[in-house]
């Protein structure tokens, strides 16, 4: 399909769950939108691939619990709409040293934003999930109802899909060279093809939701330099001991569950391979997103060891993970994401979404909503709490390279 000459009310650029979410988002309003994508759809090339992501309402800063609970109501929206499931619900543990100042933030969070918590101690926990935790003397966990799976590739089909059904166009294999103002009609050109004889689309505005290559295509655009490092990590799946499969995985009392120790350990019940359970360092080693490395994984030593000591010899580490899998964060300094405009000579025409840092999955439907509202809106009117987009701006590295300030930071 040719696309020069046609126009567009929003042009969104990179179709993760980002982009799909914010094209699904555009075209329920009724907007006239194009969504693109450098590679085959769902390919594992990005961020948003593959088998299962946490979702969970605890969170050390706590403007992201409200998000967080607001997305699980837009997943189960969603889910209605296309009638399948994507979100697989469990309860959600957190555990770590009971002086750990970022599972005290966490703690102070749930409090803040009324989020129901139980706070045990390893005695507790033990008893909780019936021997299937054991913690450490010193060791707190805090149980939170809120949690569950994401299937991932499954729900990024999800959004492309509704969002064809509300009538947006969805382009694959098409890299966005450019983005240029339109000095004589206003709106921006996207520039797709290779040197001057590349297509152009008009768009009255542009959301960039690229992922691991927004540093990179921003920089293209608009000389901005945002301080998002990709990073590749690795996830990691053990193999469950015979006998114990049953106990571990979903659909039980079984939860999705974090680590606050050194380092930051993640995990899921068992699902997308039924007798193996997902354990992962939450971390990786700086890449370029066009020259990957495609491994080794960080710290699988200390996994074993946190593994072995945790689950009470329920699952096999001896050999090390049975299955790995690569994939790519989008790191920002603080963590915290960048949804904004562009600025500059774009002024709100070109809306950004990235730097989600290893955390972004789970609010893929709000965000998404975020971002169609500022494309269309220029604001964001009651989809999260006024004042929240603060804490996401670009200038907040102009005023501090470090981003927001963190009280638990270096933890
Ligand atoms: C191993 C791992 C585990 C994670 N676990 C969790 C979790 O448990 N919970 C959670 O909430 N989050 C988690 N995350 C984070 C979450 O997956 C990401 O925050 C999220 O997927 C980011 O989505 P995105 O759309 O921004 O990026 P992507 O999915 O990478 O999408 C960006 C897209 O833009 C395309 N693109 C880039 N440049 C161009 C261009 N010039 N032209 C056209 N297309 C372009 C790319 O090809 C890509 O498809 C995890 C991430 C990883 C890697």
């Amino acid at each position: 399909m040719d696309l020069s000459g046609e126009q567009f009310d929003v042009i969104v650029v990179g179709a993760g769950i980002m982009g799909s979410s914010t094209a699904y988002h555009l075209a329920k309003r009724g907007q006239k939108v194009l969504l693109l994508e450098q590679f085959d759809f769902l390919h594992h090339r990005g961020s948003s691939h593959g088998e299962s992501r946490t979702i969970r309402s605890t969170y050390t800063d706590d403007y992201y619990c409200a998000m967080a609970v607001e997305s699980a109501r837009l997943w189960e929206e969603a889910e209605s709409e296309i009638g399948y499931k994507v979100y697989f619900k469990a309860p959600h543990f957190d555990l770590g040293p009971s002086n750990s100042q970022s599972l005290r933030a966490l703690i102070a969070s749930c409090g803040k934003r009324s989020v129901g918590c139980r706070v045990l101690d390893p005695r507790e926990a033990e008893e909780e999930f019936a021997g299937r935790f054991k913690l450490p003397e010193d060791w707190i966990g805090v149980c939170t109802e809120l949690g569950g799976v994401i299937k991932p590739t499954k729900a990024v089909a999800m959004f492309q899909t509704l969002a064809i059904q509300n009538g947006a166009v969805l382009r694959d294999r098409t890299e966005v060279k450019g983005i240029v103002k339109d000095n004589e009609r206003g709106g921006i050109r996207v520039l797709i093809g290779d040197g001057g004889g590349g297509e152009e689309i008009w768009g009255e505005k542009c959301v960039v939701t690229a992922g691991a290559w927004t540093e990179k295509l921003v920089k293209i655009v608009s000389g901005i330099e945002l301080p998002i490092q990709p990073v590749e990590t690795t996830v990691c799946y053990w193999r469950v001991k015979e006998g114990h499969e049953g106990k571990l995985a979903i659909g039980g009392d079984f939860p999705t569950f974090a680590s606050y120790s050194q380092p930051y350990i993640y995990g899921t019940p068992s699902l997308e391979f039924p007798g193996l359970i997902k354990v992962a360092v939450h971390g990786g080693f700086p890449c370029d997103p066009d020259r990957r490395k495609w491994g080794p994984g960080k710290a699988v030593e200390e996994l074993k060891g946190w593994i072995a000591a945790t689950f009470g010899g329920a699952v096999e580490t001896e050999g090390g993970p049975v299955a790995k899998q690569s994939c790519m964060y989008s790191m920002t300094p603080d963590e915290d994401y960048v949804i904004d405009f562009l600025g500059g000579e774009f002024g709100e025409d070109v809306v950004v979404g990235g730097g989600f840092s290893g955390h972004g999955f789970k609010m893929g439907p709000v965000v998404g909503k975020i971002l169609a509202e500022l494309a269309v809106h220029g604001e964001v009117k009651g989809v999260v709490e006024e004042g929240i987009l603060r804490y996401f701006r670009i200038q907040r590295f102009v005023e501090n390279p470090l981003g927001n300030p963190k009280e638990y930071s270096g933890e």
